[in-house]
């Protein structure tokens, strides 16, 4: 038997810590005994059904997990081996991870860098996983440190922060842009140079406005990725990869076609397994702990919904590291 974050909708929704049998596990994939889970923003919407994550009945909820490999059905990973699990349809349309137990695709898996710690591995998760594929997108467009300010949107959640952390760490000039009035020092101690408020870029803005970012990560989506298009460089470029202010972009094209601005679209949840082991072996070597450490906080599998529901309100700071056992 094992413990797990359970959701089911027998005509109602319910979301709740069971105890099941490994029996019931998908028939297969790789059989991972979990150390920690973590909260992402997709787990919140599945925890609290406000969002259509869950495509099937009942689910084990939890897109993420490290842990270590108790049976494999794949040549890529052996009995043994401690892997971290990022997406890959975990939580949304096969069992997710958000328990003591978890069976998933190998697709979804890589091997914990050496130096990065099985606990700071879930600090980061989905999360700064995709912060460091935003990171990358940028770099391969040709941003180098000193060409300019980069905006880093819904700053003080999970790929906001971990991305101040690692523009900041590379070198670049970071500008923070948060809706949270007191958490200028927290983006400080991050690494942020400037931080602004989210009022500013929140409603309907011009087409062109003044020219200020070099390069952009938005994890707000909306409105406000549409002003922060309006706002950058001659050829600078924009990587989105969320939606925690709305799934519309009410934009115009002009940004790109008058400005060669360059919008990269991010996604980690099928990204392939040399992008994302590529994305974790930097991570290994450039996240700082003790500020990773300031920026996370520990729970374990009976506070995720209470922490859910925070996200989902979003009051929280950093992110959610869940210590299922
Ligand atoms: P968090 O909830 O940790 O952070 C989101 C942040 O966005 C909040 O902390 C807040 O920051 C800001 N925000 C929240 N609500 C609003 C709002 N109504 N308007 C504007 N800003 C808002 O989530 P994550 O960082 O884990 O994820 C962020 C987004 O990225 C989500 O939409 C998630 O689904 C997506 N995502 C996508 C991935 C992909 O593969 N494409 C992978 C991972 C995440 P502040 O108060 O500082 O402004």
């Amino acid at each position: 038997m094992f413990k797990a974050v359970y959701l089911t909708r027998d005509g109602e929704f319910k979301a709740q810590l069971a105890e099941l049998d490994e029996a019931r596990l998908p028939a297969s994939g790789v059989t991972l005994r979990v150390d920690y889970s973590t909260l992402n923003y997709k787990d919140a919407l599945a925890l609290t059904d406000s969002g259509p994550v869950v495509r099937q009945f009942p689910m084990v909820a939890g897109v993420d997990a490290v842990g270590t490999v108790l049976e494999s059905d794949s040549l890529d990973f052996a009995p043994g081996e401690k892997v971290i699990l990022n997406g890959w349809g975990c939580g949304e349309t096969t069992w997710g991870a958000l328990a003591q137990r978890a069976r998933v695709p190998a697709e979804g898996l890589v091997r914990l860098p050496s130096g990065l710690s099985a606990h700071d591995a879930m600090a980061l998760g989905t999360a700064g996983y995709t912060a460091m594929l935003c990171v990358q997108a940028l770099k391969k467009h040709g941003l180098t440190p000193g060409v300019g300010p980069v905006l880093v949107t819904g700053a003080t959640g999970g790929v906001g922060s971990v991305a101040v952390m690692l523009l900041a760490k590379l070198g670049f000039e970071v500008v923070a842009v948060t809706g949270k009035v007191d958490a200028a020092d927290y983006l400080r101690t991050l690494g942020a140079a400037e931080v602004i408020d989210r009022t500013g870029l929140s409603g309907a803005g011009k087409p062109l406005q003044k020219e200020r970012w070099a390069g952009v990560v938005d994890s707000v989506g909306s409105h406000v990725l549409a002003n922060a298009c309006a706002q950058v460089r001659r050829d600078g470029a924009v990587a989105a990869c969320g939606l925690a202010g709305g799934m519309d972009f009410p934009a115009t094209v002009a940004p790109f076609i008058l400005r060669g601005v360059t919008l990269y679209g991010v996604d980690s949840v099928y990204a392939p397994r040399a992008q994302r082991q590529e994305a974790w072996d930097l991570l290994a070597g450039l996240i700082d702990p003790a500020l990773l450490a300031s920026a996370s906080t520990e729970i374990g599998l009976a506070d995720t919904f209470g922490a859910a529901a925070d996200i989902i309100a979003g009051r929280h700071r950093g992110r959610f590291i869940v210590d299922v056992n």
